[in-house]
């Protein structure tokens, strides 16, 4: 059949919505590849199905999340760079001292890597937890402010206190009265002097899906009596010059600008108030909150936000700058802690396809016999009778046939032969409905149900618990999009599952076409390598993935762009994602225990005569290589996949073999038997 207009790269562009996601980060290239460029200059993008190759050629296993250290350095050079323009700009009278919290990645290469691009700023980072405090203070350039939030107890305030021994602009943040008590003991017993921060409760509602993070119900925050409170006690030690920073946190991935300005300026004026009240305040912390537009769609629905950077920026300056000059205050150094806007899109998580779950399939021939049940033939019929203006009835038809069988069956009345007969039967009424249902008049819920059953489901190797948490636990949607054969229109629609036994590990819902009843537009599977990248993954979801199944870290690769280099780009580092001896051990199984239990069985098994001593420590040695291996599958296309899986629609069709797929790069293809 010939098609209008053959298919473009633009047309995938448009289709997976790249413009309304991607920042100009990424791209399509003229091969049909997706690419990771800083700007939109063609001659400097990576190709990420070069970066696959590699990989594979260097016998690095599928699931791969690269990094693209590039955009991250850029992230942060751009926080700065438009705080510092707006502040130009609008002549504000203080400066940015940003700091990353360190729990949307805390990843040491990628905490350094930040650390390292936000030098000239004097970008600075946050902890909130002992662990990441002892982290924050090795790693902090000392110029820059280390603020430190979350529950203290005596051990963590004793260790900020070593940080401001050591010379750190290090600020603790007084979420609960009773810290502050912990801190000046803690201070006064180091010698030092406190730099001493306040989170307030904020009145103003954040948005989206943490808006509970404010308000007066809020797990953080002294309120307002509370603040009076500390200010009192400050004033009793002579400390009020060390009341430095108000702070306030809404809430992550705030999605409407509107919430994100009243909470400024209900901030600034807990800060303008204070300053009056003769405390020796410097800095105001806005927190993070600022979003990702992870389905591209520039609204204030949950995945996404209704601004830009440059929109949040010249507000947070404006507003400031606004409540101060009413309230005749000097203007503060603003700080912020964005997490989410710096990190997420400079990780790729790259996953293969290897297999499709296909409505109807049946891989043996069910044709007419004569002894077989009467349901069988009357489902026939059914199908024969099919015209798009008898849709609904005969789809109810099937129905009650499929259900007469399945009574039979219980009862001993239908033989296997017949009963696969009719559920095959059935797959091709539903198929042959689906077909026809863009030509019906009128569709009704049900035949829209059943045709969200015909679509494929794609079998994508990774574990949703390990690599996308956000999307099981909060709904969260991540684009998708193929990383390859963008030149050609991707024919299918599928959901995607992932190896975990658990039902859960699917995602059905997209940010791009979502129109499409929880399916993405994929290409069909022709036996040789897919795959696809999950794009914006670099925020919060490495440690809150968990080994659910066992399926453990997956393996990482850090990529430069490099003009020199062939390709384009250099893997700077790879690291490894955990063999299976690792996360066993994370559950409290050792190695050395499962190989020596192994052992004394088959040693067992020798002694009763039933293995060589030979076959016994072979055994035992192939159970030991696999404790070595990735948790995840290891797949290559084996010979009777490299055609495309038979559908039950297709089946009449299918005459000659297809053409023998060529073996893609960096990957064997076994020998037929
Ligand atoms: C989590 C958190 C952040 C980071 O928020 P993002 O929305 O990722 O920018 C900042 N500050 C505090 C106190 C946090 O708890």
């Amino acid at each position: 059949m010939p098609t209008a207009k053959p298919w473009t790269i633009d047309d995938s562009e448009r289709l997976y919505n790249l413009e309304g996601w991607g920042l100009k980060y990424f791209g399509i290239n003229d091969r049909g590849h997706a690419t990771m460029q800083l700007a939109r200059a063609p001659e400097g993008a990576i190709d990420v199905m070069d970066v696959v190759d590699d990989v594979a050629a260097r016998g690095i296993k599928m699931p791969v999340l690269i990094r693209f250290q590039d955009i991250l350095r850029r992230r942060v050079a751009l926080l700065n760079e438009t705080f510092a323009a707006a502040i130009e700009e609008h002549g504000y009278r203080g400066r940015f001292y940003g700091v990353y919290p360190i729990k949307v990645n805390q990843l040491r290469e990628v905490v350094e890597e930040i650390a390292d691009a936000g030098r000239p700023f004097q970008y600075g980072l946050e902890a909130g937890s002992k662990g990441e405090l002892l982290a924050v203070l090795a790693m902090n350039p000392s110029d820059a402010l280390t603020i430190v939030n979350g529950y203290k107890d005596e051990s963590m305030m004793r260790l900020a206190a070593l940080g401001l021994k050591l010379g750190r602009r290090l600020v603790v943040v007084v979420e609960k009265l009773s810290e502050l008590d912990l801190l000046l003991k803690a201070t006064k017993a180091e010698g030092v002097k406190p730099l001493i921060g306040v989170r307030v409760k904020l009145q103003t509602q954040g948005s989206g899906k943490w808006r509970s993070s404010t308000g007066h119900f809020a797990k953080f925050g002294l309120t307002t009596p509370e603040i009076l409170g500390l200010v009192e006690r400050l004033k009793a030690e002579g400390l009020e010059d060390c009341l430095k920073l108000i702070h306030f946190h809404i809430g992550s991935q705030v999605c409407d600008i509107r919430t994100l300005k009243d909470a400024v300026k209900e901030g600034a004026r807990y800060y303008a108030k204070l300053r009056k009240l003769g405390l020796g305040l410097e800095y105001l912390d806005c927190g993070g909150g600022l979003g990702v537009d992870y389905d591209g769609t520039h609204t204030a629905a949950e995945s996404s936000m209704n601004y830009s950077l440059r929109e949040y920026v010249s507000d947070v300056v404006y507003s400031v700058q606004e409540v101060c000059k009413a309230e005749k205050v000097p203007e503060p150094n603003l700080v912020t802690e964005s997490g989410r806007s710096v990190v997420a899109h400079h990780a790729l998580l790259v996953v293969n396809v290897f297999g499709s779950i296909e409505a109807g399939a049946s891989p043996v021939e069910l044709g007419v016999k004569a002894d077989e049940h009467q349901v069988v033939g009357e489902l026939r019929e059914s199908l024969k009778g099919l015209t798009p203006k008898n849709l609904a009835e005969s789809f109810h038809d099937g129905q009650q046939h499929l259900e007469e069988a399945f009574s039979l069956f219980k009862l001993g009345y239908l033989g296997l032969e017949d009963k696969a007969k009719v559920e095959h039967l059935y797959w091709r009424l539903c198929l042959e409905i689906g077909k026809l249902l863009p030509k019906a008049k009128f569709v009704s819920e049900d035949l829209l149900e059943m045709q969200k059953a015909l679509n494929d489901q794609y079998l994508c190797n990774f574990s949703l618990f390990q690599s996308l948490p956000d999307s099981w636990a909060i709904g969260q949607l991540f684009p998708i999009m193929p990383l390859h054969r963008l030149n050609e229109e991707p024919a299918r629609r599928a959901s995607l599952v992932d190896i975990t036994c658990d039902s859960d590990g699917k995602i059905t819902n997209f940010a791009c076409h979502r129109a499409a009843g929880g399916t993405l537009p994929v290409h069909a599977l022709d036996g040789r390598p897919y795959y696809l990248g999950f794009f914006l993954m670099g925020a919060y979801q490495a440690t809150m993935g968990d080994i659910h199944n066992l399926f453990g870290r997956v393996n990482e690769v850090h990529v430069f762009q490099d003009a020199e280099e062939s390709k384009g780009y250099y893997i700077e580092e790879t690291i490894q994602g955990q063999a299976i001896r690792d996360v066993l051990s994370d559950i409290q199984y050792s190695d050395y225990e499962l190989v020596k239990m192994i052992k004394e069985t088959a040693d067992a098994q020798v002694k009763a005569g039933a293995l060589k001593p030979r076959e016994a420590a072979e055994l035992v040695d192939r159970y030991e290589a696999v404790l070595g291996e990735y948790t995840y599958v290891d797949h290559l296309p084996s010979p009777d996949e490299n055609h495309p899986r038979r559908r039950a629609s297709d089946l009449a069709a299918v005459t000659a073999p297809p053409p023998a797929p060529e073996p893609a790069k960096g990957e064997t293809v076994p020998q037929a038997s």
